[in-house]
């Protein structure tokens, strides 16, 4: 029976790190080369950014619309992150659960944790860390402006993301992307591998028990 045809449980997913590590790279790599694990597409009201298409990278709504959808309980978790909104719409999640689907989460350590509570404990956190003070320096200045006070503000941002790096169950550095991705990759294997998350192993491991007893004539 080939291990990947037994039903299990889906693996809760959380990528967390500050802008400029690298993090966005990494979920997109993982999304390409793993059809088993689909992106949970968030809700934001911040401005949509070029190149950014709506309902891929976010879904970009209002304030009104997303106070709605808080009322409404549509969120697993939502978070004021700096000037804007973010929240994880619950309806795809689990819809992406029921497929058989594991799920992607790019949100940050609020969402971590309200989700961790949501689930019972049940999600894998991962948090990347930049290789080094230089190296984040270096990114968030490298990306289009440098006017010193956007530069400032990345800079608070990025320590305060990283403050909480304590709240997760991994923490990778990325000073290799491909490197960093091969350890995400892992992680992500070992926790499909997880006895708690396969369920169709229960009945498989029954089988064998039975077939093994049944030779030996038990
Ligand atoms: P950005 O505006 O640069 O796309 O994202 C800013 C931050 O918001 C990132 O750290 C991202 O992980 C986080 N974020 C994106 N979507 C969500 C969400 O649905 N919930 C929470 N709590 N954070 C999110």
């Amino acid at each position: 029976m080939p291990h990947s045809q037994l039903a299990r449980r889906g693996v809760l997913f959380v990528l967390s790190s500050p802008s400029g590590a690298g993090k966005s790279t990494i979920a997109r790599m993982l999304l390409a080369s793993d059809p088993d694990i689909a992106l949970s597409v968030s809700a934001t009201t911040r401005p949509m950014r070029p190149g950014e298409v709506d309902g891929r990278d976010y879904h970009f709504v209002d304030l009104q619309r997303f106070r709605e959808m808080t009322a409404n309980g549509e969120f697993l978790e939502w978070a004021h992150v700096f000037d804007h909104r973010y929240g994880t719409p619950r309806a795809p999640v689990e819809r992406m659960l029921d497929e058989g689907n594991d799920v992607l989460f790019d949100i940050d350590w609020q969402g971590a944790q309200q989700l961790y509570q949501q689930a019972g404990g049940d999600v894998v956190r991962v948090f990347i860390l930049p290789p080094s003070v230089d190296e984040l320096g270096r990114r968030l200045r490298g990306r289009g402006t440098d006017d010193p006070a956007v530069i400032a503000s990345r800079m608070a941002r990025a320590a305060s993301e990283i403050s909480h790096w304590d709240g997760y169950d991994y923490v990778l550095i990325n000073d290799d992307v491909d490197r960093c991705f091969g350890q995400v990759r892992m992680i992500l294997e070992a926790e499909r591998l997880k006895r708690s998350r396969q369920t169709g192993l229960i009945g498989f491991a029954r089988k064998l028990i039975k077939a093994g007893n049944a030779l030996s004539g038990e």
